[in-house]
């Protein structure tokens, strides 16, 4: 039996593109959400608002960060200017 396989639109991971798949041409609902956020804001910036508790722990972790001389500042990838 031929099997389809087609691209995640949202990862670009290969998805057996199958009826038992219901998030389909998607390898799961996580990427169709995204795929349907990034629509409705016809963007692909953030598929997720921060909310103000999220900031709050992100600028936890940057003073965590700017405390400390370790250099463990390198492997955290936030960028928050
Ligand atoms: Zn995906």
């Amino acid at each position: 039996m031929k099997k389809i396989t087609v691209n995640c639109p949202t990862c670009q991971k290969p998805v057996d593109y199958v009826p038992e798949n219901e998030y389909r041409p998607f390898c799961s609902e996580r990427c169709q959400m995204i795929d349907l956020g990034a629509w409705a804001e016809e963007s692909y910036k953030i598929p997720v608002t921060p909310t103000a508790e999220d900031l709050e722990h992100i600028m936890d972790e940057l003073d965590e960060q700017s405390g400390s001389e370790d250099g463990k500042q390198q492997s955290i990838g936030y960028r928050w200017q």
